[in-house]
């Protein structure tokens, strides 16, 4: 049985050619690039090499960009270290309330320690108002942050606007866009933002490696202090093959994305068609058209999530579903719940992420099975209300 990967937003495969250009830096280039001679050299320039192609893939210049080990790292370092160098200038940050989890739990640790946070809501579609950003801001705002693309939903963020807005008004603005750097176009000038994460892993580069671009210009405290890696901003030994494969799946991703997207939204299109025209008393979640080329989130009534994930499984199919996107607790997601699905409908979600190796083969496949699990799984939750009845009468 052929294995069936849709899980893309957890993450992608590394491209062929990112480990091929990662290989010599495991083994004949693996000098400190901090070394005064010749195998501290050659790492050193890959880094900056590597720095150059992630700066071009989101328009920023490479002194913008610092490499952290992940996009989480990123979002911390950016919550914490704006929150730190501004303390005295105000306590208030603007945030989604469906941030990623790495941003949420930066923004509660900072809760505790003195700073308030408010959560913007979102329409039904995921979407933040900007005229609600403006409307939250005081003087004691020093950041807003509002993610680019959510993971769960693919809904895209009005960014541009939302930026335009933090500039006349001079607050500092961040945007998560570990979800959608590298899949759509992302550019810091055009989206009028001072900070940035982003994440290898999430477009074909290799696992642990992230980056946070900060404008020219912004100060910002170091979360880790140690030596002069980064210019004392991100201290710590650089991960020279994660940052040259990052280097590489930024290339790429540069060069193959209105390709790849080409390929990406037939096959995305094709899925939920199939499973829309199959399957009854189903949501669509997300916005129509403001999405990313890869997401499909569906909530298919009466069916637990959890229970269509196993058997998937046993089909050879791995996807994922918003109630065990939460560290394989059966929370709620917090994304489902605020764009409005009922709490017994969001548990019953399936994730469904493309990527570029996933075939028409693969959508047949899933569009074919999924909806003899559904009804297998939706005939035996007919009979638990019945069970239950009988069981409140002793
Ligand atoms: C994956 C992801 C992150 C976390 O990035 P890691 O590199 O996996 O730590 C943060 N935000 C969003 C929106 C993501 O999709």
């Amino acid at each position: 049985m052929k294995k069936i990967y849709l899980d893309h937003i957890a993450t992608t495969p590394c491209h062929p050619k990112v480990v091929e250009a990662m290989g010599p830096y495991f083994r004949e280039i693996f000098g400190n690039p901090q070394s005064d001679h010749e195998f501290g050299w050659q790492a050193k320039m890959a880094i900056e090499e590597a720095r150059a192609k992630v700066a071009s893939l989101i328009n920023a210049l490479p002194e913008e960009i610092i490499f952290t080990s992940s996009g989480t790292e990123a979002n911390n370092f950016a919550l914490k270290g704006i929150a730190h160098a501004f303390e005295k200038k105000g306590k208030h940050i603007i945030a989604s309330s469906i941030e990623h989890r790495s941003e949420l739990t930066p923004l509660r640790f900072l809760e505790k320690s003195g700073y308030k946070v408010t959560y913007l809501p979102v329409d039904s579609y995921g979407r933040v108002d900007p005229d609600e950003v403006r409307r939250n801001i005081t003087q004691e705002t020093i950041l807003i942050s509002i993610m680019h693309a959510n993971n769960e939903i693919g809904t895209i963020e009005p960014i541009a606007e939302i930026g335009k807005i933090a500039k006349e008004k001079g607050v500092i603005f961040h945007t998560d866009a570990a979800a959608s750097a590298g899949t759509i176009p992302v550019d810091v000038n055009k989206l009028s933002v001072d900070l940035m994460s982003i994440s290898a892993h999430k477009f074909y580069g290799p696992k642990g490696v992230g980056a946070l671009y900060v404008r020219k210009g912004v100060r910002i405290t170091p979360l880790i202090h140690g030596g002069v890696q980064e210019k004392g901003r991100r201290t710590g030994i650089e991960n020279v093959p994660g940052i040259v494969g990052f280097g590489v799946a930024s290339e790429l991703a540069e060069k193959e994305m209105e390709e790849r997207t080409k390929y990406l939204i037939p096959l995305r299109d094709k899925l939920l068609k199939g499973i829309l025209d199959r399957i009854g008393h189903i949501y669509y979640n997300g916005h129509p058209t403001e999405r990313l080329p890869n997401n499909v989130n569906v909530a298919i009534e009466y069916v637990e999530g959890e229970s269509m994930l196993l058997s998937m499984m046993k089909e050879g199919i791995a996807t994922a579903s918003a109630s065990t996107c939460t560290m394989m607790s059966l929370e709620t997601s917090h994304v489902l719940t605020a764009i409005g699905v009922p709490p017994q409908v969001a548990n019953s979600s399936l994730l469904f992420s493309l990527g570029i190796n996933n075939t028409e083969e693969d959508i047949d496949r899933v569009i074919e099975v999924l909806p003899k699990i559904v009804e297998r799984l939706s005939e035996m939750s007919a009979i638990y209300p019945g069970i239950g009845k009988q069981d409140s009468n002793i």
